[in-house]
């Protein structure tokens, strides 16, 4: 099962977040027919995004991360909720590219952009920050963020590894953040850890778990383990929300809809279930619909 578990320091030096994300991350490539490279690409960002979703401070509340790259994946989506639970898409799902290194060159096909995290808290306005694509690894990109937009000192690793047959093996991740006062020498510390750290997708091939990886990463450190979750890849999609969607088309737009193809079949993005509304259907939304003529805010 996926695991997440949240971790600070005995002295509040520093908080981390280790995350077996596998599970997840196979379900998103299986929906999506993802290719290798664009399930590392999502498959990193789903798992950024469930260990940033564990800030969350109530179940109405959602982060968002979107990377705006001018690669060939195109834009890559995710949403997560406060439990971690995530759902997201990519662009241009089959993208190919040759190996880099020997590895998966997700830098490339990511290209360069924007992330932008926007954070939604139910009625208030929404916070968003928004940082120019460092990498495209994502990692350092979600690192990067952390420090621009929150000034908070972070360590990310990320990392899918993909099987020949294109299941996930292993996917997952950590974020160690530095919280204010934390001395240099646990800096140098730390930093010598993850030096000498097998990748996290090394680590949970060899069937590690994630209390064997914090024993590893944190190692010489005494912390307490606060939280440990069980996130999954979960849409929320409903025939309310596409109902409402078709709504927001307006009035005109519906009456064409009902007059050239007498139906409608609309695609969720998350997860692909296929929603269908017939001649009736669509008439009776039209009462909700507002047209060109009618009074704005009405
Ligand atoms: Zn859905």
């Amino acid at each position: 099962m996926d695991n997440i578990i949240r971790i600070t320091e005995k002295n509040g030096a520093f908080r981390a977040f280790i995350a077996d994300t596998t599970q997840m991350i196979d379900h998103a490539v299986s929906i999506h027919g993802l290719s290798p490279v664009a399930a590392a690409a999502l498959g990193r960002t789903l798992t950024a995004n469930s260990i940033m979703g564990l800030d969350l401070k109530s179940s109405n509340e959602t982060v968002s991360i979107q990377i705006c790259g001018d690669g060939p994946l195109g834009s890559i989506v995710s949403v997560s909720d406060n439990n971690g639970n995530v759902r997201g898409y990519v662009e241009n799902p089959i993208v190919d590219l040759p190996l880099k290194n020997g590895k998966l060159d997700v830098s490339k096909a990511v290209g360069q952009g924007f992330i932008t995290v926007v954070h939604n808290m139910g009625m208030k306005d929404p916070y968003v920050g928004r940082v120019r694509i460092q990498t495209g690894e994502i990692a350092e990109d979600i690192a990067y963020y952390y420090m621009i937009s929150q000034q908070t000192p972070s360590v990310v690793a990320l990392g899918v590894l993909v099987d020949v047959d294109y299941t996930v093996k292993a996917a997952g991740g950590y974020m160690i953040q530095l919280l204010p006062g934390a001395d240099d020498n646990i800096i140098s510390k730390l930093e010598a850890n993850v030096y000498t750290l097998e990748s996290v997708t090394e680590m949970l091939a060899a069937e590690m778990d994630v209390y064997s990886m914090a024993k590893k990463l944190l190692l010489g450190f005494d912390y307490d383990i606060l939280q440990s979750i069980s996130p999954q890849y979960k849409c929320n999609c409903s025939i309310d929300r596409m109902e409402r969607a078709l709504i927001s088309l307006g009035k005109e737009e519906l009456e064409s809809i009902i007059k050239e193809d007498g139906k409608a079949e609309l695609n969720c993005q998350f997860c692909k279930r296929k929603y269908t509304f017939d001649k009736s259907q669509l008439e009776s939304l039209l009462t909700s619909a507002k047209g060109d003529k009618d009074e704005k805010n009405s």
